[in-house]
């Protein structure tokens, strides 16, 4: 028997400049080894407002941080069963190149991604594209994909029991990057966000932020420098590189690692800053990118389940899918109020 056949969904539809719309899809029928699930919670990332604003002038799709329901599995799936909660999985290694041979998931050169179209009532993927998540809600499920960039951010950063840390920019991975900094013993952690941004810097300080910085009302840098004489051994830039980057190699110690994560969106940017100091005081720089983050999961399972990263402090609004437009309104206009914004299905427990 099929119950979702035939049946019509709700899907977001985005494009250039800022417009989104709901439309009505039908519920896609699974094939052999696919799943259909009913998504529960999908986070707006800071990619998606990006994109919204500034990218992709066509219309299309888009949504990956999510959980859901298992609400139907096609044929020849094994280890799913209807009612099963699950979190999407954003990318998965390709198992064929150099790096997956030797054992190097983490540098496979073809990711497989899951697409991102969970911005709607259901997703139809292949089988392996999700993970069961028996102990945790959807909201702790939806918080999966993006916990796997800050704890690789975290790796990429070198950050060790001691280890003196600065984080740029407190948006939701800077904020679990400081949570999983405490959690690897780092000594002293140093945050840089804007003053307005109170939800978050709030947060920033319970989670154990030793001190808080303001980009927007103090020179970062110079603080930095009376603060820690020194510098710090690691850097976690969240921010744009090209602004974060700079200030990164003025606060780092010797030997120190700054890693990033973030997009410029652009084949070509110009990054001023002192390439000698560089030099001289032996840095390392590291991209940080969690693609395929399939591996991190069980790990980002785990912290959820401890509440080491509490879904319930970082999610700030919970916004049904017929008011996403409002969802993206709100994190761009009011980013004071805004800590992570969910898109959920049925009853919303906020004022948008
Ligand atoms: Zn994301
Ligand atoms: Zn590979």
């Amino acid at each position: 028997m099929n119950l979702w056949r035939g049946m019509i969904m709700k899907a977001a539809f985005f494009r250039l400049p800022g417009e989104v719309e709901t439309r009505d899809l039908p519920v896609p029928v699974p094939g052999a080894g696919e799943v259909l699930v009913r998504v529960l919670a999908c986070g707006i990332c800071g990619s998606d407002v990006d994109a919204f604003r500034n990218q992709q002038a066509d219309w299309h799709r888009r949504g990956h941080e999510y959980a859901g329901e298992v609400v139907q599995v096609g044929e020849g799936v094994n280890g799913f069963r209807c009612g099963d909660i699950v979190a999407g999985i954003g990318s998965l290694p390709c198992g064929e190149c150099p790096a997956c041979y030797r054992g190097e998931p983490y540098y496979c050169h073809h990711p497989r991604w899951f697409g991102g179209d969970a911005f709607a009532e259901f997703v139809c993927k292949s089988a392996e594209f999700f993970f069961p998540i028996p102990h945790l809600s959807p909201d702790e499920g939806a918080l999966m994909e993006p916990l796997t960039v800050a704890l690789d951010l975290v790796r990429d950063g070198n950050v060790k029991l001691g280890s003196k840390v600065m984080i740029l920019g407190a948006g939701p991975i800077g904020l679990m990057a400081l949570k999983l900094c405490c959690e690897a013993g780092a000594s002293k952690i140093y945050v840089s966000h804007p003053s307005t941004s109170t939800a978050r810097l709030q947060l920033a300080r319970e989670w154990g932020a030793d001190e808080v910085l303001h980009p927007d009302s103090e020179d970062i840098v110079k603080r930095m420098k009376g603060l820690e004489p020194n510098g710090v051994d690691c850097v976690l830039v969240t921010i744009t590189p090209s602004i974060g980057l700079p200030q990164a190699v003025q606060v780092c110690s010797v030997g120190g690692t700054i890693a990033f994560v973030g997009m410029e969106w652009k084949p070509q940017v110009d990054i001023r800053m002192n390439i000698d100091e560089f030099h001289f005081r032996k840095l390392r720089l590291v991209g940080s990118n969690h693609n395929p983050c399939s591996r991190l999961y069980p790990v980002a399972a785990e912290l959820l389940y401890r509440k080491v990263i509490d879904a319930k402090q970082l999610v700030s609004h919970r916004i049904p899918l017929e008011r996403i437009d409002e969802a993206f309104k709100l994190a761009i206009e009011h980013r004071d109020k805004v800590r992570k914004i969910l898109i959920i299905q049925g009853e919303a427990n906020c004022d948008a």
